[in-house]
């Protein structure tokens, strides 16, 4: 990428855009991943810029909204230990908990610190040798290798002093969550075509066709699921547009066995809005085609292979376990524990947190934020009633009103843009 402005540029978006309107012969409905993509699909308007044969769902992929309440309870608590400096991302400490954010924790005296990155807290664990430091850690597989990286240096350096709460979770083990509510099992036999034919030459006097032209030798000849919803509340899903940054960490091939199950095309995308663009109409070719399988769109910074040197660290340092979401309730497999290697630098064992959250009084989400329905797509931000009247970024009900990455942010943003 030479140029960011090459990969906005006006004349390419709507010649994409006038592309996906001539192949898609009936309504699809697409599904993008990660909050990422969701802003960037609202703030350049190519929500507005799609043909009214495609419709777009809001997915699941924003850390900070799927963090659980019993984890924010967990850290608050911990918080207003006299003895420890809890350190996270800025966009955690808005977030409302059961009995307030970290910031209302931090007026209650907490010493609560915003970190960029997890070394940040290692220095923090260096500077303070007689306080407990812990890093609440959230993120999806892309954030978990600095968090390894973190938890094996304070072990090198016997940094005892040094824990972590783990909200890191996975993103495969939510969408199978979402597609089971959404359609019917099938059996299908799909193979995988990773496609990297597509070239980044992003500008206004390209030729069109070079530049959006996605590999049409695939070796993918199943039909695409019926979709038959077994939750009427969930929308049909037709296709997913996932996460460029997971896969480049986790690979291309972590996505075979949902397209496989649920025999759905799934594009790999990145996050500029000819990326997206490029992505829909990927997505929307293999649907016309009948087409499941997985696409590599984003090829000029996704590997199939992924990167194996970051899925080692995080390999030594978690195992993958079942832990809650936020609008999912618990998942198999869709989050990662430290393991007993490191127990010392675990924060649930160092607190004894298991169990001590719920146990009292029961957690539940307020009935004010449909937070668990905009997550799960039931919900379109601009249709909750509390958006911008009693929700907005200075007084949030909700994490998606909070986060860099949530869904309610990108609406409200930009509605206030164009008031
Ligand atoms: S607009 Fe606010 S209240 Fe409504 S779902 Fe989003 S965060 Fe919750």
């Amino acid at each position: 990428m030479k140029h960011v402005d090459e990969w906005r540029e006006p004349k390419l978006l709507r010649a994409l855009a006038d592309r996906i309107a001539r192949e898609a012969t009936r309504p699809w409905t697409l599904l993008e991943v990660c909050g990422g993509q969701t802003h960037a699909f609202v703030r350049f308007g190519l929500l507005d810029l799609l043909p009214p044969t495609i419709t777009m769902i809001h997915g699941p992929g924003c850390p900070v909204c799927v963090t659980p309440l019993e984890v924010l309870e967990h850290a608050r608590r911990i918080a207003l230990r006299p003895e420890v400096i809890l350190c996270t991302y800025g966009d955690m400490l808005r977030v409302p908990g059961v009995h307030g954010d970290l910031l209302s924790a931090r007026s209650e005296g907490a010493d609560v610190r915003i970190v960029s990155s997890p070394l940040e807290a290692l220095d923090v664990a260096r500077r303070s040798p007689e306080r407990a430091v812990v890093f609440l850690a959230v993120g999806f597989e892309t954030t978990a290798p600095a968090t390894a990286a973190l938890i094996e240096l304070a072990d090198r350096e016997a940094l005892t002093n040094l824990h972590v709460l783990s909200a890191h979770v996975r993103v495969p083990p939510a969408l199978d969550a979402l597609f089971a509510s959404n359609s019917v099992d099938v059996d299908v036999d799909v193979n995988v075509d990773v496609d990297v034919d597509v070239e980044a030459h992003a500008n206004a006097n390209v030729d069109v066709d070079a530049n959006v032209d996605v590999d049409a030798s695939t070796n993918a000849s199943t039909s695409t699921s019926d979709t038959t919803p077994t939750d009427p509340n969930t929308p049909c899903i037709d296709g997913l547009l996932a996460a460029g940054h997971v896969c480049t960490i986790e690979g291309t091939d972590v996505y075979a066995p949902l397209a496989e199950r649920f025999g759905i095309p799934i594009v790999v995308t990145g996050f500029e809005p000819v990326d997206l663009l490029r992505g829909v109409l990927a997505c929307v070719r293999r649907l016309e085609r009948g087409e499941a399988g997985v696409e590599n769109a984003y090829a000029r910074i996704v590997r199939p292979e992924g990167n194996p040197l970051a899925r080692a660290a995080v390999e030594r340092v978690f195992s993958v376990a079942d832990v809650p979401w936020r609008g999912f309730g618990v998942l198999p497999g869709g989050g990662l524990a430290i393991r007993e290697r490191f127990a010392a630098h675990d924060a649930t064992r160092r607190f004894a947190l298991r169990g001590s959250v719920g146990a009292d009084e029961p957690i539940r989400e307020p009935t004010s934020c449909r937070a668990a329905d905009v997550l799960r797509g039931r919900l379109r931000p601009l249709d909750c009633p509390e958006l911008g009247r009693r929700c907005t970024p200075e007084t949030p009900l909700g994490a998606p009103m909070v986060s860099s990455e949530g869904a309610c942010a990108a609406y409200f943003s930009r509605r206030s843009a164009h008031a």
